[in-house]
Order: structure tokens, then C-alpha cells, then sequence
């Protein structure tokens, strides 16, 4: 079955669309792999989010997403991987599941690292953004994993039981590192990905790693990587006055579509999204 309306993202932008969506009696699928805006979570005390002055980010969330819930979408607490547009609409990859949705709004959050030199180009050959998925391709190889949040310390010792070795780049401040027999931990900075056709060095500030692999874990990845031909403006998703992004059937909302990176104007947004969003499915029909 055919979600109406696929949400990537559950902070301030895309839960208000999931509330919109699901007044308006849409079938709604929430993606989020980290609880739910981590980020807004931290935020001691905020001042300027209307009529809760003082309200700490972990309460105001809370709210959010209790309010969200209400309404009944479907939660898949994971992190998407791959949208891919056809003809009846839209396929969803996650690690290990499959969803098809109409049409699909955007609210992943400020594109949180830039993309290593060499990313793009080895996409898939290579570089990979999920363990679970890719992890079986470099079984007894050698793979670097660069992460930026300690959640990521799961996957690299999943990746340390199949691979001959995992050199684990923690680019994190606090937090567990893993253990593992075969897990190097390497405090270098990752610089550059190189091969020729496919992975076969990592470049760092301390000279050049050979490996078969670069996994790259992070909270959030560049915002074009997971749905090819996505337009962006200054590192951003480039949207129209509706929140429509170049991509019929895809709209964007909250700090992906750039500054200011705030909560009213997310939330904002993501009503705005998902109206259009309803108007789009309306005209398809
Ligand atoms: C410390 C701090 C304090 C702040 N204080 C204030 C303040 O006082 N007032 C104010 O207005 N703003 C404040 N902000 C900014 C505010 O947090 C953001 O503007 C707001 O959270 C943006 O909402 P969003 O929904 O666009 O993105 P986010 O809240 O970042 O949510 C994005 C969500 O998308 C999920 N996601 C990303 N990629 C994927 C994927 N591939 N698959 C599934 N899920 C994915 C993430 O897990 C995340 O939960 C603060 C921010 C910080 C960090």
C-alpha cells in the first residue's frame, strides 16, 4: 500500500506536517532514526518560541512529538536511505525495508556534514551511508568508518565482526567509542576518498589508509545524497513559495531549506508543506 504522504524527519518541521496531514485524513509514514530532533532536545531553555518563554528544547520536543503521535501516523525509526521517484509515486529505502508513498515531504534538519572530497564520486562504489545495507560487500575486507555522533558505534562493531579490520574515525566529542578486536580507533582527520573505479584509499591528515570501503555514519547526510537530481541553493534545498522543491511531488520544510534555523519558521513551513503536498495529491488524483 501507498502511504499518501511520506515525512523524512521528525523535528519541529516535519511532525507539524504530520499533524496537518493527519487532520486531513492523509495516510502519513514518519521517518526518524535518532528520537526525534536530538538537536532541539539540547537546547536548555528557549526563549522565543510563542506563548512557552523559558520552555527547555527536550520539553517543547516532547510535546511535539506526543502531539504528533496523537494523531496516529506510522513511525519508522529509521533512517532513510535512498527516495526514488517513478511513475505511481515514490519509493522509500530504509536499512532493510521498503515503503512506497505519493508524495514526499523533506524535514531532515540542516545538512549536518559536508560531503568528504571524493564522496559523490564513489557513491556506491564504494562509500556507503549504512552498515546494515552495504556491510555484507566487505565481508573479511578493510573498511574505514567515519562517524560523526556515537550512534554510530553499533554499526562499526556489526562492521568489526564481518570485516578483517574497521578503522573507526570518531569525529565526535562525547560519547562511547567502540571496542573490537578489529577496530582501530585513528584520531586523524579524514580528508579525501581516492580509487580508481572504485574505493581504494582513505586520505587523511596523517597520510593515506589503503581500504576497500568508507562507511559514513552520520546524524545527517548531505541533503541531495539520498534523492538524485534535488536541487540546492547555497547548501540548501531550493524550494518555492509552496515548498516545493524541483522535483514534482517533493517538498521541503524546516533548516534543510536554509536560515534563519529556528522553530516557529519550521513548524511553519512544515504546514506549508504538507497543504501543498495535499493539493498536489489532489491534482493527480
Ligand atoms: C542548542 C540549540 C539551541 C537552539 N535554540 C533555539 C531557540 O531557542 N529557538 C529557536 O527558534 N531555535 C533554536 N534552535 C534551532 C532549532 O532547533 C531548529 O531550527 C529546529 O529544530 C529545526 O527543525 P527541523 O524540523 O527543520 O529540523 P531538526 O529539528 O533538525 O529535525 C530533523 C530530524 O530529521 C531526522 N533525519 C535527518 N535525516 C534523516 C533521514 N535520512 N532519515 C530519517 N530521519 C532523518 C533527524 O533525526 C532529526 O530528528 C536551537 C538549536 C540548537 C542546536
Amino acid at each position: 500500500m501507498a502511504y499518501d504522504i511520506a515525512v523524512i524527519g521528525g523535528g519541529p518541521a516535519g511532525l507539524s506536517a504530520v499533524v496537518t496531514g493527519r487532520i486531513r485524513n492523509k495516510s502519513v509514514v514518519l521517518f526518524d532514526h535518532l528520537g526525534m530532533s536530538p538537536k532541539l532536545r539540547r537546547a536548555h531553555q528557549v526563549e522565543n518560541y510563542l506563548g512557552l518563554p523559558g520552555i527547555t528544547g527536550d520539553a517543547l520536543m516532547t510535546a511535539f512529538e506526543q502531539h504528533a503521535l496523537s494523531y496516529g501516523p506510522e513511525w519508522v525509526k529509521e533512517k532513510v536511505t535512498g527516495v526514488y521517484p517513478g511513475d505511481e509515486g515514490f519509493t522509500i529505502l530504509t536499512s532493510d525495508k521498503t515503503f512506497a508513498a505519493k508524495a514526499v515531504i523533506l524535514a531532515v534538519g540542516v545538512p549536518g556534514a559536508k560531503a568528504l572530497a571524493g564522496e559523490k564520486e564513489f557513491l556506491g562504489r564504494g562509500v556507503s551511508y549504512c552498515a546494515t545495507c552495504d556491510g555484507q560487500f566487505y565481508r573479511g575486507r578493510t573498511v574505514a568508518v567515519v562517524a560523526t555522533s556515537a550512534e554510530a558505534a553499533e554499526e562499526a562493531v556489526y562492521l568489526a565482526e564481518l570485516c578483517k579490520e574497521v578503522l573507526f574515525f570518531p569525529l565526535y566529542r562525547e560519547g562511547h567509542v567502540p571496542e573490537h578486536a578489529n577496530l582501530r580507533v585513528e584520531r586523524s582527520i579524514p580528508q579525501e576518498i581516492v580509487g580508481e573505479g572504485v574505493v581504494t584509499t582513505l586520505r587523511t591528515s596523517a597520510g593515506d589508509l589503503p581500504v576497500d570501503g568508507v562507511f559514513l555514519l552520520r546524524e545527517s547526510d548531505p541533503v541531495d545524497s539520498f534523492l538524485a537530481g534535488l536541487e540546492l541553493k547555497d547548501g540548501a534545498i531550493r524550494v518555492d513559495e509552496k515548498m516545493a522543491t524541483n522535483i514534482p511531488g517533493v517538498f521541503a520544510a524546516g533548516d534543510c531549506t536554509g536560515h534563519p534555523w529556528q522553530i516557529s519558521r519550521a513548524a511553519g513551513q512544515g504546514l506549508e508543506a504538507v497543504l501543498s503536498a495535499i493539493v498536489w495529491l489532489a491534482k493527480k488524483g
